[in-house]
């Protein structure tokens, strides 16, 4: 099920970046999304499907999600 993110969104997944963290902000949507680490400041980008899989967590607006409120039917 495809989820649906929005920039801004930050989200924790199961891969550390080389820095250690793995929490990451979405900055930029499109068939691939750049995320930005937010322990390094370093952005990359990510293919959609990559980052649905590594998803753990997500938060929007300091709220917690889960993935299931932005799944699309
Ligand atoms: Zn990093």
């Amino acid at each position: 099920m495809p989820l649906i993110f929005e920039v801004g969104d930050k989200v924790t997944l199961k891969k550390p970046h080389p820095c250690g963290s793995k929490d990451f902000e979405i900055v930029r949507m499109g068939a691939d999304f750049r995320i930005k680490c937010l322990g390094c400041e370093k952005e990359l980008w990510l293919s959609r499907r990559k980052l649905e899989r590594r998803t753990r967590k997500i938060y929007r607006n300091g709220e917690r999600l889960k993935k299931s409120d932005i799944e699309r039917e």
